[in-house]
């Protein structure tokens, strides 16, 4: 289904990351991939995973980092003219934070959280889409606490909310392209990130009782129907 696509890869952190199920899935169906990782100590528990999917490509990238994103696509620029689409699953607040109340966030917590869960998104958006010659796809993960409020979830919620709405201003820039920008709204799966959440394990295990006993299906069911 996806034979000759090419598509980059943010927010491998080990085999336990969405974006490595989805990376595993899109290689399934045959599209090449490139896989970037935050920095070194990730990188050791990523290379296993790209070579289980013959990945070639493999670029630092650090949000926090000024022209991280820059030096990653001008990286992708010299070994690929076009990509396909780009799979965002990468976000980051201190923990410190996922924790309390929203009314305490710092304001630093408060923007590095926005820049590297939100902004982000938009600034490779931006030079994605100058590498979709012929259209595409951009994709961000989201989570329901953009919507309601969740206990704990605090400035993460404010950036999923924010990053939701960029979608709908990204897509209408971007339409024209025939690019589609969208985001996936998960349920709770237990990840390096999901344990920063301070009450994260009974978020999760309320969805999953919930689901299993709406649709009587195996938890594992609910864990695959979320990504
Ligand atoms: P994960 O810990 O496996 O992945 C988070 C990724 O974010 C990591 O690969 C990490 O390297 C990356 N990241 C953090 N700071 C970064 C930075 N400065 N620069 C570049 N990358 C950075 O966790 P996950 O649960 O797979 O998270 C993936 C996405 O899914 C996140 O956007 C998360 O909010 C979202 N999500 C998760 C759940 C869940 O329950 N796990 C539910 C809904 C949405």
């Amino acid at each position: 289904m996806l034979e000759g696509k090419r598509g980059v890869i943010f927010g491998i952190a080990n085999d336990h990351s969405i974006a490595w199920g989805i990376s595993k899935k899109l290689s399934e169906h045959g599209a090449e991939l490139a896989l970037t990782y935050q920095n070194d100590t990730l990188l050791k528990r990523i290379k296993p995973l790209s070579k289980e999917i013959n990945s070639k490509l493999l670029i630092e990238c650090d949000f926090s980092q000024s022209n991280s994103i820059k030096k990653c696509f001008n990286n992708i620029n010299q070994k690929w003219d076009n990509i396909d689409f780009v799979v965002h699953a990468a976000a980051f607040s201190d923990k410190n934070e996922l924790n309390g109340r929203y009314i305490d966030t710092s304001l630093s917590n408060f923007i590095n959280t926005l820049n590297i869960s939100c902004y982000s998104f938009t600034e490779i958006s931006k030079l994605a889409s100058s590498m979709m010659n012929n259209g595409g796809s951009l994709l961000t993960l989201s989570f329901y606490g953009a919507n309601k409020v969740m206990p704990n979830y605090n400035v993460m919620g404010v950036a999923k909310a924010a990053l939701e709405m960029s979608v709908k201003y990204l897509s209408v820039d971007l339409g024209s392209n025939n690019i589609r920008v969208n985001a996936i709204s998960a349920g709770p799966i237990k990840t390096l990130a999901s344990a920063g959440i301070s009450g994260f394990n009974e978020i999760l295990k309320h969805v999953e009782e919930k689901s299993a006993l709406k649709r009587n299906v195996t938890l594992e069911e609910v864990a695959n129907t979320a990504l």
